[in-house]
């Protein structure tokens, strides 16, 4: 009965909900440099019409995270919502079709913004989810707590990771969904278990600068970058061993459920490169040249080259391990790595810096959760479509609920294509958007009742 009384009031109030969220993406909060709290007052304003309890954590030049409590209950059931109030930058704002900050609706399908992917969908459907469990006064005997987050898209260290210690950690928490994208049109939404680290370093060559007319006199600093990018894939073996917490026969086991049968998974999966290639991204460990600035004039040897080189982890290796594997590899080849940048002018050395990192996590017992068996329905039929179970090659906040122990299960689930975000008219259907209010609140509803 419930569940009918939930999704009328949806398919009634569309339209409200549908402001909301273009609301949401009007307001900036390009990171860098942030001004999420912009964005944590219009979710203040419209949880207050329903007397929802919010609680606005501010801190630095105009930044903010929000917590929303369904009741004041944390003594049975605790469901928690988490979702990145920032957005990236919209780069070359003429390279739009449609201004990042206009929210534009075409043909009744599609709402166009930095944003409308990359997550302001998601939290909008969550707070949405959680004003209609407050409005419609259902009996409930848990909490639902609705984590609106600043830094997510700068590492999450003063969004997700600074409400955990300071303002979660005291309330337990049964299960967690982050709400990022996670529609792989054209297949059918994933439900995400795990995601890669990452770890960003800049790689510093010093060499000996001179005459380029005497070539033999210096030491070509882009010269020493390149005998590294050459042996890159020797760091593969200096990394300790560590299996994919998913193989990659699995992995597609995991796919084939979103397609009617094993025949057109196959052709699928040979035509299009993108799956395959994420596949294998999420079973093993990679790396990649990713920038590279040197020299300074057309006759002068480079005594100084840099690069920024990207590497993603699988769960269970650290920073710290790809630090000391490119240690052996610089040192193999035959240079010495230095502790600090500079040095005499007649010295070639390496010096490495990180710039970012991202610790990966996995839900490891993912399989024997009831709980997800009933997220899983739940999607099914609200998108009247199979999900099927995926990693995610990139880092996400939800690795700080997981890796603090806070709540291992915890999965990313959210409306939006996957491959718009971050990218030029990033966009997200509007059928797509209402289907995931309609997730948030059944689950919500079914988990805490
Ligand atoms: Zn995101």
């Amino acid at each position: 009965m419930s569940e009918e009384l939930i999704l009328n009031r949806i398919e009634s109030n569309r339209e409200e909900y549908i402001e909301f969220f273009r609301e949401l993406i009007k307001t900036k909060s390009y990171n860098p440099p942030g001004n999420e709290k912009n964005v944590a007052l219009k979710i203040e304003e419209f949880l207050k019409k329903s007397n929802i309890k919010c609680d606005i954590f501010p801190f630095g030049d105009n930044r903010a995270n929000l917590i929303a409590y369904l009741n004041d209950q944390f003594e049975g059931k605790n469901l928690l919502y988490n979702g990145h109030m920032d957005v990236v930058p919209p780069g070359n704002v003429d390279d739009w079709k449609y201004p990042p900050l206009s929210a534009t609706i075409k043909r009744k399908k599609f709402i166009y913004g930095r944003g409308t992917a990359d997550m302001k969908g998601g939290v909008a459907a969550m707070a949405i989810a959680l004003k209609i469990l407050k409005d419609l006064e259902i009996e409930l005997s848990g909490n639902l707590i609705f984590n609106a987050v600043a830094d997510e898209e700068t590492g999450g260290k003063f969004g997700t990771g600074w409400c955990l210690e300071n303002v979660l950690e005291s309330i337990k928490c049964d299960f967690a969904i982050v709400g990022e994208t996670s529609n792989y049109k054209p297949l059918s939404h994933a439900i995400v278990l795990g995601e890669k680290g990452r770890v960003q370093l800049k790689i510093i060559t010093k060499g000996i600068s001179g005459h380029a007319s005497v070539p033999f006199l210096g030491k070509n600093a882009i010269y020493m970058m390149s005998d590294l990018m050459q042996n890159l894939d020797k760091l593969d073996d200096l990394m300790p061993k560590i299996k994919p917490p998913i193989s990659l026969e699995k992995l597609k086991t995991l796919l084939r459920a979103s397609f009617p049968n094993q025949e057109s998974f196959e052709r699928v999966y040979k035509e299009q490169p993108l799956l395959a290639n994420v596949s294998k991204a999420l079973t093993q460990f990679t790396k990649i040249v990713t920038m590279i600035k040197a020299g300074i004039k057309e006759n002068v040897i480079p005594d100084h080259c840099e690069a920024i080189m990207d590497f993603r982890l699988l769960p269970g290796q650290t920073k710290e391990m790809v630090l000391d594997a490119l240690r052996q590899l610089i040192t193999d080849i035959g240079y010495e790595v230095k502790d600090e940048p500079t040095g005499h002018p007649d010295e070639y050395f390496f010096y490495l810096e990180v710039e970012g990192a991202g610790k990966p996590s996995y839900w490891s017992d993912w399989e024997n959760s009831e709980d997800l068996k009933i997220f899983y329905d739940i999607v099914e039929k609200c998108y009247n479509k199979k999900p099927f179970y995926f990693l995610l090659p990139a880092s996400a906040d939800v690795s700080y609920l997981r890796n603090t122990n806070y709540c291992k299960n915890s999965i990313i689930f959210g409306p939006g294509v996957g491959t718009t975000a971050h990218s030029v008219d990033e966009y997200v259907e509007i059928e797509d958007f209402i289907n995931a209010i309609k997730v948030y609140t059944l689950y919500a509803y079914n988990f805490l009742k």
